[in-house]
């Protein structure tokens, strides 16, 4: 299945390599930064095929976040390493301002990362223990030979200060911070090179809620004063809706369901997202203190070694027809620009063939 959507945003920025003014983040329609059309990736283990990522396009506007949801081994952090060109794909496309990246120069290349930047989930794990904080967050600064010296040491200053830290901090170790601490350092040191684009990949799942909510809002702070845009990967539907503008419901390597955040929780119309969206009952936009109809989670995801034929969600899916077991569905756009695939909104009405 692939599904090539278009969002709210306009066309693409210029074909350009260098860094370039950043646009106010509350432009009313914001140029496309990241652009992946139809990404596939499979891999080969064992003898058997893994298709981790299938068809998967999505766009991220300047200054805006994109989140991706799903539950494990939905493909969303196979999405991100694909995004970043950690992983190469299968087939598919992928564009940062303008440039073809699977056609980058290896110069070109080396110049586009330093705008594309990642934080993992677990902070302490991804930083090396031996590494002072001043080393740990300046360390982008040194490959890509931005700053030496006492520039150096001022930037790493200015960088823990944006994040919440100081210069008492910088010849500290990973382990003498707590978890939100240390994934203050994370965002630091992915913001060392001034990047225009952040994959966050699960960045908070590993912290307490308190300091969760703290995280959340120091990224939503850095987006505003630095117009950056974000890829939010995450299975917690709360935090992927404080946090984004669009909404892309993954599940077996495929999106099922996209749209604006609100919307898409207030009203989930992909039997896969009203299942989850069900399952956190607090979650009832403009109606809190009303129980939501709950939809129980039934049985397990497929493995994405053997995914089921016809739409990939019938085994879990109270609402499959006979069509759902043998033919994948289409991606449909409904009244309210969203994207649904599932024969439930196919217009010829054969879903349904019942
Ligand atoms: Fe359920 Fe069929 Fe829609 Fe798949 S296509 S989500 S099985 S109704």
């Amino acid at each position: 299945m692939s599904d090539h959507v278009t969002t709210t945003a306009a066309g693409n920025g210029a074909l350009a390599t260098g860094q370039q003014a950043r646009p106010s983040p509350d432009r009313v329609e914001p140029s496309i930064l990241f652009e992946a059309r139809d990404l596939v990736k499979r891999f080969r283990t064992r003898g058997h095929t893994v298709h981790a990522v299938n068809g998967v396009s999505l766009r991220i506007p300047r200054g805006r976040t994109v989140g991706l949801v799903g539950e494990s081994g939905s493909g969303k952090s196979t999405v991100a390493r694909l995004a970043l060109r950690l992983l190469d794909p299968t087939s598919g496309e992928l564009h940062f301002d303008g440039v073809d990246l699977l056609r980058a120069s290896r110069r070109e290349m080396r110049a586009l990362r330093r705008r594309m930047q990642i934080v993992f989930q677990n902070p302490l794990g991804s930083l090396n223990p031996r590494m002072r904080v001043l080393h740990a967050v300046g360390e982008p600064l040194v490959v890509h030979r931005i700053a030496k010296g006492r520039q150096l040491v001022d930037r790493v200053v200015e960088l823990l200060e944006k994040v919440g830290l100081s210069a008492a901090d910088l010849y500290k170790f990973s382990h003498q911070f707590s978890g939100g601490q240390a994934q203050r350092i994370g965002i630091a040191r992915a913001l060392a090179t001034d990047p225009d684009l952040i994959v966050c990949d699960e960045a908070v799942s590993a912290l307490d809620v308190s300091v969760q909510a703290q995280v959340l809002n120091l990224l939503k702070r850095l987006q505003a004063e630095l117009g950056l845009s974000y890829l939010f990967i995450a299975h917690d539907l709360n935090v992927v809706r404080y946090m984004a503008d669009e909404i892309c419901v993954m599940y077996l390597g495929q999106i099922v369901e996209r749209g604006d955040g609100d919307t898409l929780f207030a009203d989930p119309r992909h039997p896969y997202t009203q299942m989850l969206v069900s399952a956190v009952p607090e979650f009832a936009p403009g109606r809190e203190g009303e129980r939501r109809h709950r939809v129980a989670p039934r049985g397990e995801p497929a493995s994405p070694s053997n995914p089921p034929p016809g739409c990939h969600f019938h085994p879990r899916c109270s609402k499959a027809t006979a069509r759902c077991r043998t033919e994948a569905p289409k991606v449909h756009r409904i009244a309210d620009g969203r994207t649904v695939a599932c024969h439930l909104y196919d217009p010829a009405g054969e879903a349904n063939g019942k």
